[in-house]
C-alpha cells in the first residue's frame, strides 16, 4: 500500500467527520448578525412630522411618555396557565394552574386598569436568551456574530441602555445573569447566583427582602425583580410538585403587596420570559415553552374598554417597543416587535377617533423604526431573502404615503375613522411581515440536518472502526475502495446540486459536502458489505476497561455538571488508566517476579525481568505526581463560585514584589532550560546528535536561542513598566519583535528538519570496508529490492558497531556505523514538537511554561510506560499496532493538558491575550491573524498531542534500543553470544516490512480518528438530545463548539504528523540508496 494513499485515505475519513459536524452545526447553530446602531431621542427613526408627540417637552423624546415609573416582575418560567384563572368559579384539575388569586381579582374588580396576555417566547426558550429579547426587542440566536465572545454583555442597543442614557435611574433585584448581561447598567443592584438549580429560595428570598423598601423610596424610574424559584422548582420537581403550589402562593403573596403599594404614575408588568414543559424544562418550542403569561396593571385606568373573553396573544419582542414609547424612550435600533394597541388610547375617556389617531402614530413611528433596521441589517448581513424585503419595502413605502395623505386630510377637513384603521391594519401587516422573515432566518433549529450529522457521524466513527480492523489483512482492496467512494461521492454531490438548482434553493457547502459524504460513504459500506459479513466482536475497541474507559468518558459529556468538572475528570480517568496499566502486569505476573518473556528485554532470564517491576512502578509514580502537578494550573469555570482559580495563571507583570517576581521568573526560566536540555540529552542518548546534519546543528544552536528569545520577551514585557524612559521605544521594539523572531526560528528549523530529516552520523572506518552481501548485481532497481538490502546493512552496521564496543575490531572489520538510525523517526517527531513548543509557549503567560514541562515530562513518563506495559509486538516483521489502550490514554492526556494550560470550554475563558503576543499595537481590520494567534493558544495542547501521536507506535521500538544498550553494560562475556542474534533493529524493524508499516500508521490515524470522533458524537448527541436544557447555551453548545473545533485541528495535526513519518521514511530510503552506491564504487 502507497504511502500517499495511507494519507489519502485519512484525509477522505477527515472529510466525513468534518461534513457532519458542518451539517449538525448548519441545523443547531442559529446565527444572527449583532448590530451595534443606537437609537438616540435626537433622531427620529425616518422622516415625516409628529403627531401628537411630545417633542420639546421635557423628558420627552419621540413621544411623550405615559408613565414616569415603571416595576417589571420577572417570574422566571412563569407559564400562562400558572395565572389564567380557571373559568366558572371551578376547582382547577390540576393545584398549580390558575393560582394567581391577585391577578384574578383586579382583572375582575378593575377590568379598564389590569389585563392579561398569552406572552410568546420565540425558542430558543433559555434565559438569557429571553432577558436579550425582553430588553432588545430582537430574536437572540446562540452565536449573535459580532458579539465580544469575552463577556455575555449586550451590546446591541436596549431598554436598560435608552434609559441610562436619558439619566433615568434602574435598579435591579434577583438573577445574577443580568451582572454579565449589562454591567454597570444599575444604579442599585442586588444579585442573587442563579446556578444552583436546586435552591428554590435564595433568589426569592433575597428580593423580597429588598423589594417593599425599594418600592416605598422614590430614587428609581425602573425597578426590576427576577424571580427564580418557580423556574428552579420547575427544574428540581416539575409542576405537578406540591412546592410549585407554595412557591406560586409566595408569587401571589408578592405581588398583593406589591400592588397596594403601586403609585398612580407607575405600570406594573409581571411577566414570565419563557414556559416550561409537563416536566419543568424549557429551551425548545413546544407550546408550554412558549406560552408564559403577561399582566399589566396601573392604578389609572389604562384600557379604553373591558378586555375580551379569551386573553389576546403578544408576541414577546412587542413589550420592547410598547415599554419605551409608555416611558417616553427612543425605541432599540433592533427592535422588531410591535407595539401593544390597547396600550396607546388617548388620555382617558377620549374620542375613538383620538385614540385611532393615536395609535396610528404610535405604529407609524414603529413601522419607520423597523425598516430604518431592515436597511441597517440587509446592508451588513445577507441572509434575509431578497424577494421577502423588497416585498416589505414596498408595504411600508405605500403605508408611508398612505400616513402622510391622512396627516394633511387632517389639517383641512374630516378624517373617517375607517381610513385610520384601514392605514394601522396596513402597518401592522408590515410589521408582522418583517417579523416573520427574521424568525424564519434565524430562530428555528432544523431537526433534519441534525438528525442527518449525527447519522452521518456515527456512521463515520463506525467506518473508522472496522476499517483500523480490517486493515491488517494484507490483500485489503484500499485502492479500489476509496476511488470508488470517492467517485461516488463526486457524482451524489453533483446529483445533490443538480437537484437542489432544479427546485431553486440557494446551493449551500454544508449541505454539499453532506451529501457527497453521504454517498460516498454508502459506496464504501457496501462494497465492505459484498466482501463478506465479519462478527461484530472483532470490531470492538480494545478489552473491556477500555470500553468503559470511553463509555464513561462521552456519558460524562451529557451532564453540565460533569462538563464544568471535566478538567478533574480526565486526569481521574487517566489516573485510573495507568493504575490498571500497571495492575495488569501485576495480573500477568510480570511486575514483580519472572514470568513470560517481555518484548521489551527480550531475554527471558529471571534477572532481567525482575527489573521490569521496579521500572514500571517508578513510571507510574511519576506519571501520578505530574498528573497531579498539573492540576496546578487550573482555570474554573464561571458557573462554581465554590472554585478559586490558580493564581498562577496571571502573567508576571500582574506580580507585585519585586523578590516575589523575581523567583517566579527564575522558575520560568528553569523550565525553559530543562526542556531545552531534555529534549537534546534524549537526543545525544539515541545518536541523534552527532551529525553534522542542519536540522541537527539547530537543535543544537537554534533551541538555545529560541529559549532565549522567549526568556528575554518574558523579562521585557513583564518589567516594561520599570523600564527608563528613554528606553521605552526600545523595550516596546523588543517585545514586538522577540515573539516574531521566535516563531522565525521555529519556521527556520522545521524548514531545515524537512529539508534533510534523516539525523544519522555516518562513520567509514580505516580499513577499507568489504561490500555489503547485496543478493543483486549492481544497484537495487526497485523498491523490492532495497527493502529487502536495508535491513542487511542495518545488521552489518549494528554487527561493526558493536565489534568496536567488544573490543574485538580485529575479527570484524569495522565497515560502516550509522548513529541515530534506530530512532530517526521519533527524532524527528520530538525535534518538531520542541519546535512547535516554543512559540505556543510564548502564546500563553510566562508560568505556563511549568505546565509545559510537566506536559512533556507527563507524556514522556506515559510513553515509558506503556512500552513497557503493552510492549513491542512480535519480534517477527509485523504487524505492528498501536493498542486502544494506549490511543485512549493519550487522548486523555491531550484533553488533561487542556485544562491544565488554564482553559476551559467556554468564551469568556479563552486567552484573548494572546492575539498581542508580538502585536502589541492590535492588528487593524484582519480579523485572520489574532484569530490564528487566539487559536493557536487555545488549542496548543491538541496541536501537540496530535502531532505526537505516531510516537505513540514508534516508542516501543526506541525502547528496545534502550533495553538493549542497558543489557548491554550488564552483560557477562558468557552472554554475547546469545545477544549476537537479537541486535536491536528498532525503527529499523519497521523499514523492514514497509507494509506493515504504512498499515501501522493507517491504523493508528483511524483509531485516533475514532477515539476524537466518539467525543464529539457524544457532545452532539448531548447537545441535541438536551436542547431543552437550562444550561444548553451556556455548557453544552460551547461545550460542542470547542470540540467541533478542537476535532478539526487535532485530525489536521495527525494528518500533519504522520505526513512527517513518511517523509522521513521516504528520505531514509533514498539515504541508503545513495549509500549502497556509494559502496558500490
Ligand atoms: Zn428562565
Amino acid at each position: 500500500m502507497l504511502k500517499a494513499l495511507v494519507l489519502l485515505f485519512l484525509t477522505w475519513v477527515c472529510f466525513l467527520f468534518y461534513a457532519g459536524i458542518a451539517l449538525f452545526t448548519s441545523g443547531f447553530l442559529l446565527t444572527r448578525l449583532e448590530l451595534t446602531n443606537h437609537s438616540n431621542c435626537q433622531e427620529l427613526p425616518g422622516k415625516g412630522p409628529l403627531v401628537g408627540g411630545g417633542r420639546g417637552e421635557p423628558g420627552a423624546c419621540w413621544t411623550a411618555p405615559r408613565f414616569s415609573r415603571a416595576v417589571v416582575v420577572l417570574i422566571d418560567a412563569l407559564r400562562f396557565d400558572f395565572v389564567q384563572p380557571w373559568p366558572g368559579g371551578l376547582p382547577a384539575p390540576q393545584p398549580f394552574l390558575g393560582r394567581l388569586g391577585s391577578i384574578h381579582r383586579l382583572l375582575e374588580a378593575q377590568p379598564q386598569h389590569a389585563r392579561l396576555y398569552r406572552f410568546l417566547a420565540d425558542p430558543p426558550t433559555t434565559t438569557m436568551q429571553r432577558l436579550k429579547a425582553l430588553t432588545t426587542g430582537s430574536l437572540p440566536t446562540f452565536i449573535d456574530a459580532g458579539s465580544n465572545f469575552a463577556s455575555y454583555a449586550i451590546e446591541e442597543d436596549n431598554l436598560i441602555a435608552q434609559l441610562n442614557n436619558t439619566g433615568k435611574r434602574v435598579v435591579f433585584m434577583g438573577d445574577d445573569t443580568w451582572e454579565g448581561l449589562f454591567p454597570g447598567a444599575f444604579s442599585q443592584a442586588f444579585f442573587f447566583p442563579s446556578f444552583n438549580v436546586k435552591d428554590l429560595h435564595t433568589v426569592d428570598n433575597g428580593i423580597l427582602e429588598h423589594l417593599y423598601p425599594t418600592m416605598d423610596r422614590d430614587d428609581w424610574d425602573l425597578l426590576i425583580a427576577h424571580f427564580l424559584g418557580v423556574d428552579h422548582c420547575g427544574h428540581k420537581h416539575g409542576p405537578h410538585h406540591p412546592e410549585m403550589v407554595k412557591k406560586l402562593n409566595q408569587m401571589d403573596q408578592m405581588l398583593q403587596t406589591l400592588v397596594e403599594r403601586l403609585d398612580n404614575d407607575t405600570l406594573l408588568v409581571v411577566a414570565g420570559d419563557h414556559g416550561m414543559t409537563e416536566t419543568g424544562d424549557h429551551g425548545g418550542d413546544s407550546k408550554p415553552e412558549v406560552t408564559a403569561a403577561l399582566f399589566l396593571y396601573s392604578p389609572l385606568p389604562l384600557f379604553p374598554k373591558a378586555p375580551l373573553e379569551d386573553p389576546e396573544v403578544v408576541p414577546q419582542v412587542n413589550l420592547v417597543p410598547t415599554l419605551a414609547l409608555l416611558l417616553g424612550l427612543p425605541i432599540p435600533f433592533g427592535n422588531i416587535g410591535e407595539v401593544m394597541m390597547d396600550l396607546f388610547s388617548g388620555e382617558g375617556d377620549a374620542q375613538p377617533l383620538a385614540t385611532s389617531l393615536a395609535q396610528a402614530f404610535a405604529y407609524h413611528l414603529n413601522a419607520q423604526q423597523v425598516s430604518r433596521f431592515l436597511h441597517a441589517y440587509s446592508l451588513a448581513a445577507q441572509d434575509l431573502p431578497l424577494e421577502e424585503l423588497q416585498r416589505l419595502q414596498n408595504l411600508f413605502s405605500s403605508a408611508s404615503s398612505d400616513y402622510k395623505r391622512l396627516l394633511d386630510q387632517l389639517k383641512t377637513d374630516e378624517v373617517r375613522e375607517a381610513d385610520i384603521q384601514a392605514l394601522i391594519s396596513q402597518l401592522r401587516l408590515f410589521l408582522r411581515g418583517a417579523r416573520t422573515a427574521c424568525t424564519e432566518t434565524w430562530a428555528r433549529f432544523r431537526p433534519a440536518r441534525m438528525i442527518g450529522g449525527t447519522v452521518l457521524l456515527t456512521s463515520t466513527c463506525l467506518l473508522c472502526l472496522v476499517t483500523s480492523g480490517l486493515t491488517s489483512s494484507p490483500d485489503f482492496p484500499f485502492h479500489s475502495l476509496l476511488l470508488r467512494s470517492v467517485a461516488w461521492g463526486l457524482a451524489g454531490t453533483t446529483l445533490l446540486a443538480g437537484g437542489l438548482m432544479a427546485i431553486g434553493t440557494k446551493l449551500e457547502l454544508a449541505l454539499l459536502c453532506a451529501g457527497g459524504s453521504a454517498s460516498s460513504l454508502l459506496a464504501f459500506l457496501w462494497a465492505l458489505k459484498s466482501r463478506g459479513r465479519p462478527t461484530m466482536t472483532a470490531f470492538l475497541p480494545g478489552p473491556l476497561p477500555i470500553l468503559v474507559l470511553l463509555f464513561l468518558r462521552s456519558a460524562a459529556l451529557f451532564s453540565d455538571s460533569f462538563i464544568l468538572a471535566e478538567a478533574q475528570v480526565a486526569p481521574f480517568l487517566l489516573r485510573s488508566l495507568s493504575l490498571f496499566l500497571v495492575a495488569r502486569l501485576q495480573w500477568e505476573g510480570r511486575l514483580l517476579v519472572g514470568g513470560p518473556p517481555t518484548p521489551c528485554l527480550s531475554s527471558p532470564t529471571a534477572s532481567s525481568t525482575r527489573r521490569e517491576g521496579p521500572q514500571a512502578l517508578g513510571l507510574l509514580m511519576g506519571l501520578l505526581l505530574c498528573v497531579r502537578l498539573s492540576s496546578l494550573f487550573h482555570r474554573c469555570p464561571e458557573e462554581t463560585p465554590m472554585c478559586q482559580s490558580s493564581p498562577w495563571l496571571a502573567p508576571l507583570a500582574s506580580v507585585t514584589g519585586g523578590q516575589v517576581k523575581n523567583l517566579w521568573y527564575g522558575a520560568c526560566l528553569g523550565a525553559l532550560g530543562v526542556l531545552v536540555l531534555s529534549v537534546r540529552f534524549w537526543l545525544r542518548r539515541c545518536g541523534n546528535l552527532n551529525s553534522p546534519a542542519p536540522p541537527v546543528l539547530f537543535v543544537r544552536w537554534g533551541l538555545p536561542l529560541m529559549a532565549l528569545g522567549t526568556a528575554a520577551h518574558w523579562a521585557l514585557s513583564s518589567g516594561s513598566a520599570e523600564a527608563p524612559p528613554r528606553l521605552q521605544a526600545l523595550v516596546s521594539g523588543a517585545v514586538a519583535g522577540l515573539p516574531r523572531a521566535v516563531l522565525g526560528l521555529a519556521a527556520v528549523g522545521l524548514g531545515l528538519l524537512l529539508w534533510q530529516p534523516v539525523t544519522v552520523l555516518v562513520k567509514t572506518g580505516a580499513n577499507s570496508p568489504s561490500p555489503i552481501v547485496v543478493p543483486f548485481v549492481g544497484p537495487p532497481a526497485s523498491q523490492a529490492d532495497l527493502d529487502y538490502v536495508v535491513p542487511q546493512i542495518y545488521r552489518r552496521m549494528q554487527a561493526a558497531l558493536r565489534g568496536k564496543l567488544a573490543g574485538d575490531g580485529g575479527q570484524t572489520p569495522l565497515a560502516l556505523a550509522a548513529y541515530g538510525l534506530g530512532s530517526v523517526y521519533s527524532a524527528a517527531v520530538v525535534t518538531v514538537l520542541a519546535l512547535l513548543a516554543f512559540p505556543l509557549l510564548l502564546l500563553h503567560t510566562e508560568r505556563i511554561s511549568l505546565a509545559f514541562l510537566i506536559l512533556f515530562l507527563q507524556s514522556f513518563l506515559l510513553l515509558q510506560l506503556l512500552a513497557t506495559a503493552v510492549g513491542t509486538p512480535a519480534r517477527s516483521p509485523g504487524p505492528f499496532s498501536v493498542p486502544w489502550l494506549a490511543i485512549s490514554a493519550w487522548a486523555l492526556t491531550a484533553t488533561q493538558t487542556f485544562y491544565s494550560t488554564g482553559h476551559q470550554p467556554v468564551f469568556p475563558a479563552i486567552h484573548w491575550n494572546a492575539a498581542f503576543v508580538g502585536f502589541p499595537e492590535g492588528h487593524g481590520s484582519s480579523p485572520v491573524l489574532p484569530a490564528l494567534l487566539v487559536g493557536a493558544n487555545t488549542f496548543a495542547s491538541h496541536l501537540l498531542f496530535s502531532v505526537g501521536c505516531p510516537l505513540l507506535l514508534l516508542w516501543p521500538f526506541v525502547c528496545e534500543g534502550q533495553c538493549s544498550m542497558k543489557k548491554k553494560s550488564l552483560a557477562s562475556g558468557a552472554e554475547v553470544e546469545v545477544e549476537k542474534e537479537e541486535e536491536p533493529l528498532m525503527e529499523m524493524r519497521l523499514r523492514d516490512a514497509p507494509h506493515h508499516f504504512n498499515t501501522a500508521l493507517l491504523q493508528l490515524g483511524l483509531k485516533y480518528l475514532f477515539i476524537l470522533g466518539v467525543q464529539v458524537l457524544a457532545c452532539v448527541l448531548a447537545a441535541s438530545i438536551l436542547r431543552r436544557h437550562l444550561m444548553v447555551w451556556k455548557v453544552f453548545a460551547p461545550k460542542f463548539i470547542f470540540e467541533a473545533v478542537g476535532f478539526g485541528v487535532s485530525s489536521l495535526a495527525l494528518l500533519l504528523g504522520l505526513a512527517l513519518v513518511m517523509w522521513v521514511d521516504r528520505a531514509v530510503g533514498s539515504w541508503f540508496k545513495q549509500l549502497i552506491l556509494s559502496q558500490e564504487r
